[in-house]
């Protein structure tokens, strides 16, 4: 299933803060693995239920099953190192999670924009902190 990169479909109180957050950090550049230079895009925003329950059971790449994650609500975005085109954009095609990535760099920059970071095996992740009381409205 391909990643859901649309901002319009994030929590309206989630947009503002990525749309901010994505535009401080695209002029940020570094060089990974064989020169390539990288810059920061969005790599998925909404995850259905059904799809964070697949990634939980079937390719165990989350820790979260269905509904526990902010992704299901629209309140949490993966911002992961993406190669760069000849316009000076990200190519949404090669991706890098390499520890090398300046992650303490775009983690400042989402606290900034009202975000957190807070899963230390997940430095993608970035969330709406108000998104657990959403959680609690919704599960009851
Ligand atoms: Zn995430």
């Amino acid at each position: 299933m391909k990643p859901d990169r649309s901002i319009e479909n994030l929590h309206p109180l989630m947009r503002q803060p990525v749309r901010d957050l994505l535009a401080v950090l695209h002029p940020i550049r570094w060089t990974g693995a064989g020169d390539v230079p990288y810059m920061w895009a969005l790599f998925e925003g909404y995850r259905s239920p059904e799809q964070q329950h697949y990634l939980f059971t079937e390719t165990r790449n989350t820790h979260a099953d269905a509904w526990h994650s902010a992704h299901q609500f629209g309140m949490a975005v993966d911002i992961v190192g993406c190669t760069v085109d000849a316009q000076g954009n990200p190519t949404l095609d090669g991706w890098s999670w390499a520890t090398e990535n300046p992650w303490p760099k775009m983690h400042f920059h989402a606290i900034k924009s009202g975000l957190t970071a807070p899963l230390a095996w997940d430095q993608a992740h970035v969330e709406l902190p108000a998104w657990q009381t959403f959680r609690s409205l919704h599960i009851g």
